[in-house]
């Protein structure tokens, strides 16, 4: 039994405000504010270059790695920290890539993530005999043919909330002999995910959305012990290295998923994401999902009565939805603004989505009812439609 009003007293939230924002950037625990600073003062400025052994800074990618291990149902030993999510798409793309020669395509979707995409684009640019292959979010699972030598999706759609079916599709993956790569970006801290039990290749997420890791923190990479030894990284750096402190002129993969550590980790970063990952220790996912499931059935049932101008945009279904609900509106940007200067926190996603995150861990019924009542007053009264609503800042 997970008690929300616990953790909801974990974080330091500005007094009224509804935060519903958290899948884009998870807001600060109260203990990350003083475990940074002891990392900074104790660690970093007391010990200087004798903290990489003494404060365990050289272990943290790993450790940490299987902190998040739990929530996304990893083995122990199969995920590791370090770098941004587009980094740890490339490395985890290039290895699959690799490991299936001869197959043409990178099989993705056209809801994925821009990001994913221009790296599987880069990757096809530098290896010059792969294409990057993209179809519907619903076709997916019938364009995966022999000739596909990764599938790589994100679970959960960042714009609609659209989730996939990971079981589905890995299944019918490995049934064509190609690598199941998952992007849990939108489900890490979002929704109980079984990595292990569903077969998934390699997956990789951020941090900083649903992890409350702060702003930049590190990504992480899980790759099945199936294939730690097979997996030979591109980017092959001297922290994934076998003896990185032998400093042999000639590369030699580490063990298992610390083959895929690039460089030098951000320790005062991964500081704030060690104290994060505590509120996790007393959340059952499985509880977290149905609260999770209650406020976005409620979001969207407020909403639909009060707004009908307001398109859904996320699946009604419980299985083909993440943790947020997404409204189209052709004037989506202004009606954001005018919500975040009511207090209202979401964010806006092009050409007209309207976004907002539900995460229960500080986000409760009453929250999700206010919200709703603001945004009809937003609507009702046309309160969006101002010069200063429209100007576009440079994140959305
Ligand atoms: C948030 C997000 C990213 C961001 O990648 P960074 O390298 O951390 O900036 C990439 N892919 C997906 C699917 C995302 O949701």
């Amino acid at each position: 039994m997970t008690d929300f009003e616990a953790t909801r007293a974990m974080f330091d939230l500005p007094e009224g405000m509804i935060y519903l924002d958290g899948n884009s950037l998870g807001p600060l625990p109260r203990a990350a504010a003083a475990r940074v600073a002891a990392c900074v003062t104790e660690e970093w400025g007391g010990m200087l270059v004798t903290g990489w052994n003494r404060a365990g800074w050289m272990e943290m990618p790993r450790r940490l790695g299987d902190r998040i291990g739990r929530l996304i149902g990893a083995e122990p030993g199969t995920v590791v920290l370090g770098d941004t999510l587009s980094i740890k798409v490339f490395q985890a793309l290039a290895a699959a890539c690799e490991m299936r020669p001869g197959r043409r395509v990178i099989l993705s979707d056209s809801g994925n993530f821009p990001s994913d995409l221009y790296m599987a684009e880069g990757i096809c640019r530098m290896l010059g005999d792969r294409e990057l292959r993209l179809v519907a979010p619903e076709e997916v699972e019938g364009a995966i043919t022999d000739e596909v030598a990764a599938v790589m999706v994100t679970e959960v759609d960042y714009r609609t909330g659209r989730r996939h079916d990971m079981a589905a599709i890995t299944r019918r993956a490995h049934e064509a002999g190609a690598l199941a790569i998952w992007d849990l970006a939108h489900s890490a801290g979002a929704l109980p995910v079984r990595v292990a039990d569903e077969g998934a290749d390699f997956a990789v997420g951020c941090t900083y959305k649903y992890l409350n890791s702060g702003p930049g923190g590190p990504a992480f990479i899980y790759v099945a012990p199936l294939h730690g030894e097979r997996a030979v990284p591109a980017l092959s750096g001297w922290l994934g290295h076998a003896a990185p402190f032998a400093f042999d002129l000639a590369y030699r993969p580490g063990r298992g998923v610390e083959r895929m550590r690039v460089g030098t980790p951000p320790v005062i970063q991964m500081a704030a994401l060690d104290a994060a990952l505590d509120v996790w220790d007393s959340v059952d996912l499985v509880r977290l999902r149905t609260r999770s499931l209650e406020l976005t059935d409620l979001f969207i049932a407020e909403v639909e009565t009060r707004c009908p101008e307001l398109a859904l945009a996320t699946p009604r279904e419980h299985e083909r939805r993440g943790s947020q609900v997404s409204f189209r509106h052709p004037e989506g940007y202004p009606i954001m603004q005018a919500l975040i200067a009511r207090g209202v926190i979401g964010d806006f996603r092009a050409p007209d989505i309207l976004r907002f995150g539900f995460t229960p861990l500080y986000i409760g019924p009453e929250e999700v009812v206010r919200a709703a009542a603001i945004l009809s007053e937003v609507m009702e009264g046309r309160l969006w439609d101002r010069e200063d609503y429209r100007q576009r800042a440079a994140v959305t």
